[in-house]
């Protein structure tokens, strides 16, 4: 049964459920009775991807913008479009190099012998992501999985219906759907999805969903790779220009509303220094952002939920007696859901905002007394998915990330990490395992077949030593 083409930038329908096994099974079978695809098909495939995002640049800014009401289009173009194409880019320059077998020495007794490692397609790998890149995050673990040789079943977030139609649209017409399918059903639907038998399963979204999904992949022994969220902590050491700390947390926290799995989550300052660091947040946000309120660049939150979910930790702190900073008043971006960047100095541990990921304009500032202090405060913790380290010296940048387990950290800087192409990006603990982005997501889509190549000289192979009668061998050990 074909799913209807939905009306451009209109609500999705939704798949049916029972549609989602039909495509497994065509998959499944298209995957085992073709050819592994060659590098040449790997390449164009990519390429098609590529165009189709180059192509319709405006038609996803302006879809994005629909979805969360506000959202800065040089953010849709930055993250959705530019990051996306130059991904993919990368991807068809190095496909060649990790397509090709590496390499391994043979043991000497088995000379002759050669070893490679070979990496092979797994088949069919289901990916499923979440609505704050919904372009982005949809497209980059498909397009791994396309480049590694697999077929690819794509279940898109159906908060952002715009995006998300347009994507169904755009892949439908430019894909079989025996080789990349994409729905957009609600939870129904991502329930039947993660409980397919696939080969591999990306899972981008929340810890809390992931724990749900990494066990039905467990009844398929289908591997998992869980890409999760988090409280991702900034400390800014005491020797850091305060002013230059600022400005990069400003920018880091309030890209695409905070609404960023590595936005960073709340800061660790030296303590006394606490306000002095909200002043001067406060100064850099305005000069990136004049006002919040009515601001095209100032992307909003994604829907009313999440909104009364993030502004609930603001008033839960004030009323455990946290001072609150805010940048704006906060009423004057209500009815479009631009919530200014507002600050907690030093949260109560037990304050709501101290436990959920905030995953929104809003940050703790915490005083830290002495570096194993804060070190503690942050291993006390679920694993981050991002450890940001503010520090202009060597010595205690290596002491940091030595003591703090993360899935990824950057030194001085702020989430672009992720945009280094050749830098795996996953999570550890609580943020989820396993990575992508790279010759690891080539990896993690592949499977990496050892095979040993034997061949005889004068009619033996080194493994015939092994044979009995054992007496000889045994007088060599
Ligand atoms: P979410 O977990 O609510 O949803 C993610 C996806 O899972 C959606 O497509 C949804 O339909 C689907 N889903 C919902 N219930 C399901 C179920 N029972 N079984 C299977 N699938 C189900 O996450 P979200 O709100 O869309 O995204 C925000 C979260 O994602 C944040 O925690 C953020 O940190 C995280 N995130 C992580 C990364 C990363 O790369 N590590 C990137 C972006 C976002």
């Amino acid at each position: 049964r074909s799913v209807k083409t939905p009306p451009e930038g209109g609500v999705q329908p939704g798949a049916d459920v029972a549609e989602l096994a039909v495509v497994f099974a065509r998959q499944r079978d298209g995957f085992a009775g073709s050819a592994v695809p060659s590098l040449h098909e790997r390449r164009a495939t990519l390429l098609k991807l590529q165009r189709l995002v180059e192509q319709n640049r405006l038609v996803f800014i302006e879809a994005a913008n629909a979805d969360f009401g506000t959202r800065a289009a040089f953010e849709t173009e930055m993250s959705e479009i530019v990051g996306t194409i130059s991904i993919i880019r990368y991807m068809r320059r190095n496909l060649r190099s990790w397509m090709a077998p590496r390499r391994r020495s043979a043991s000497i007794w088995f000379k002759p012998a050669k070893n490679r490692v070979e990496p092979a397609p797994l088949g069919v790998v289901g990916v499923v992501s979440p609505w704050n890149f919904p372009l982005h995050l949809a497209l980059i673990p498909a397009a791994t999985a396309l480049a590694a040789g697999n077929r690819v079943m794509l279940k898109v977030s159906e908060f952002t219906p715009h995006t998300s139609a347009v994507l169904k649209r755009l892949i439908e017409e430019n894909f079989s759907r025996d080789v990349f399918y994409v729905t957009d059903g609600g939870g129904e639907v991502a329930s039947a999805f993660t409980k397919l038998p696939f080969d591999h399963l990306l899972f981008t979204g929340s810890t809390q969903v992931g724990k749900i999904v990494a066990k039905a992949a467990a009844d398929n022994l289908t591997p998992v790779t869980l890409e999760l969220g988090g409280k991702s902590p900034v400390i800014v050491d005491a020797d850091y220009p305060i002013g230059r700390a600022a400005a990069t947390v400003a920018w880091g926290k309030l890209y695409n509303g905070g609404q960023v799995c590595i936005s960073p989550d709340y800061v660790l300052v030296p303590q006394g220094r606490e306000k002095e660091f909200a002043i001067a947040v406060v100064e850099e946000a305005r000069k990136l952002y004049p006002k919040a309120a009515g601001n095209p660049e100032y992307t909003a939150i994604l829907n009313q939920r999440h909104y009364d979910r993030i502004t609930a930790y603001v008033t839960e702190a004030r009323s455990l007696g946290a001072e609150v900073i805010s940048v704006e008043d906060p009423e004057l971006g209500r009815e479009r859901r631009q919530l200014p960047l507002t600050m907690i100095i030093n949260p109560p541990e037990d304050a709501t905002v101290m436990k959920d990921e905030i995953f929104g304009p809003v940050l703790p500032i915490i005083g830290y007394d002495g570096d194993e202090t804060a070190a503690d405060f942050v291993n006390a913790r679920s694993t981050p998915l991002a450890l940001y380290v503010l520090s202009a010296v060597k010595r205690h940048q290596k002491r940091w990330l030595s003591r703090i387990a993360s899935g990824s950290a950057v030194v001085n800087d702020m989430m672009i990490g992720y945009l280094q192409n050749d830098l795996p990006f996953g999570g550890r603990g609580g943020s989820g395992y396993g990575a992508y982005h790279g010759r690891e997501g080539f990896d993690a889509m592949s499977h990496l077949r050892p095979v040993m190549y034997q061949r005889a000289i004068f009619g033996r192979t080194g493994g015939q030593m092994l044979y009995p009668p054992y007496g000889k061998v045994a007088d060599l050990l």
